[in-house]
């Protein structure tokens, strides 16, 4: 691997990223073939990292399947240890790995920061459950029997994340897997390798043993994503990206009915009602649509608002939008990076002009900023119905569409009429109505009053297309787990 300057003049300590060119094994990649990373805010190289095919990563199956049984002879607290080492590495390194952060994605450095924050708090919440892996007993039908349950490591596991939020999504697998005793393979997005791979060095300095955790590059996933789906090695797949490419995962784990966890699209809905705090809503709906400039898989994609209330949050949420910095997420009160490449301004564009065409008003934004780079002005459009693209379709980009609305009951199954399930959020004050719509709500996670939900001790996940498992919390750590039921006779 080679790391350009670019990369190294905006860390503190460039000597502990140099040891990234160490992991993976160089020499287990072919060494003619290499892939870039970029900036996105500038377009200036970061990096060019091994390109690793389907053979490195049956090796790199091979040397987690010969690392499983150590890792998981360990007793928990051997395993907790090792973990809250990482977690500490990556709390005293975290300047440095924002800005890595910030580099590769785009995302300004306060967000950078605040996800690493949150990186290390699964480590650390994970590093805690490991010491909580319980079975049950049962009572048996007769007295000369006993019944019971325990818990064992699922084992390889391999392990695919997306670039949106490239340090979390890794934690989110990673430490659970390594709490529970599996071993892990990773093959993080390739816009965003470069911050897996310093989490990776920080991993082997806490001292995981050689094979416990393995770093895949590529250019690009399917080479990858089919060998851990076919290899029998592997026994697990935990994947986070967009539903298409999850229903590919899932038919090439049927030969093998291989064991799943999902974190796919969203399209959240966003509803404000005529009971709600306006001020509270319009703070809300900044955050669920604009952080990381709108590219989560929970970002407020459609945004309903009762009528009476209607104008009052269009122009207060109008004129809050209008004041969010565009910028490199490096320069100071940036609110929203660029997006993560060309291909996600076509989709916004073109989201944007459907609307317009079918009658949808722009009340900022709209445009493109800048001749070169991938920066798109926040933008508010207005008189959306349903029936847009922009309002069944997951934009990924800073386009906030506001859809008027006068039956309450109507807009919650207009915000169920959806093929995914993630996450929802609605502001109302009435109890009884509080109630109703977040039992009817066909969404894993809603956020009530609140434009921001994610927590290491809740459970992540989706219903219908947008994923199958939770992450995070207790629930995050039984997805690597197996149970298995013991019946002991002649008692
Ligand atoms: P993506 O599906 O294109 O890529 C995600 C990962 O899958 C990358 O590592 C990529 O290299 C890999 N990949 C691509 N094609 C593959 C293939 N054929 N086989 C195996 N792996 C392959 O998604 P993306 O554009 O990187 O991320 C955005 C999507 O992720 C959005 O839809 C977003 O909603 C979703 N997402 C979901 C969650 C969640 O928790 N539900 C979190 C973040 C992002």
């Amino acid at each position: 691997m080679t790391v350009t300057q670019s990369l190294t003049r905006h860390l503190k300590n460039p000597e502990l990223f140099v040891d990234l060119a160490s992991v993976p094994d160089p020499t287990s990649a072919k060494a003619t073939r290499r892939f870039p990373v970029f900036n996105p805010s500038t377009g200036e190289l970061l990096a060019e990292l091994p390109d690793m095919d389907a053979v490195d990563v049956a090796k790199a199956i091979d040397k987690a399947q010969s690392a499983k049984e150590q890792w998981a002879a360990l007793t928990a607290r051997e395993r907790s240890n090792t973990l809250w080492i990482w977690h500490e590495l990556i709390l005293n390194h975290s300047e440095d790995l924002a800005a890595v952060l910030t580099a590769e994605m785009g995302k300004p450095l306060a967000e950078a920061k605040s996800e690493i924050a949150h990186a290390a708090a699964y480590l650390q919440w994970y590093a805690e459950e490991a010491n909580r892996i319980y079975g049950e007993t049962i009572s048996a039908p007769s007295n000369d029997r006993r019944m019971l349950v325990i818990k064992q490591p699922v084992g390889v596991v391999g392990a695919i994340t997306p670039w949106n939020f490239p340090a979390s999504m890794v934690a989110r697998k990673v430490a659970p897997a390594l709490a529970a005793g599996c071993v892990v393979i990773l093959k993080p997005a390739e816009q965003t390798p470069l911050i897996a791979g310093a989490m990776f060095s920080l991993a082997r300095m806490a001292g995981f043993p050689d094979g416990v955790l393995n770093l895949v590059y590529a250019s690009e996933g399917d080479a990858v994503g089919r060998e851990l789906c076919s290899n029998p090695k592997v026994r697990k797949i935990s994947f986070t990206g967009s539903t298409e490419v999850g229903r590919l995962l899932m038919r090439q784990c049927s030969d093998q009915i291989k064991k799943i966890s999902f974190e796919l699209g969203g399209n959240a809905p966003f509803i404000v009602f005529d009971d709600a705090d306006v001020d509270a809503a319009v703070e809300g709906a900044i955050q669920a649509k604009f952080r990381n400039a709108g590219q989560t898989c929970v970002s407020a994609n459609r945004l309903y608002v009762q009528s009476s209330v209607h104008d009052e949050f269009a122009e207060k949420f109008t004129q809050r939008v209008r004041a969010l910095r565009v910028g490199d997420g490096f320069e100071p009160n940036v609110a929203i990076g660029p997006l993560i490449d060309t291909r996600a301004l076509a989709k916004i564009e073109n989201h944007i002009g459907d609307a317009v065409e079918k009658g949808g008003k722009i009340r900022c934004g709209g445009s493109r900023i800048g001749p070169s780079g991938t920066f798109f002005e926040p933008t508010v459009i207005t008189d959306v119905v349903s029936t847009m693209r922009l309002a069944r379709e997951e934009t990924f980009g800073p386009l906030a569409p506001i859809i008027r609305f006068d039956d309450a009951e109507k807009v919650v199954r207009e915000a169920n009429d959806t093929i995914y399930g993630l996450a929802a959020y609605f502001y109302a004050s009435n109890l009884k109505r509080v109630w109703r719509v977040a039992e009817t709500l066909e969404y894993g996670m809603v956020g009530i009053n609140t434009g921001r939900m994610s927590s290491e001790a809740a459970p992540f996940g989706g219903m219908k297309q947008s994923g199958i498992g939770r992450e995070g919390s207790r629930h995050g750590l039984e997805a690597y787990l197996e149970m298995k039921y013991l019946c002991m006779g002649g008692l």
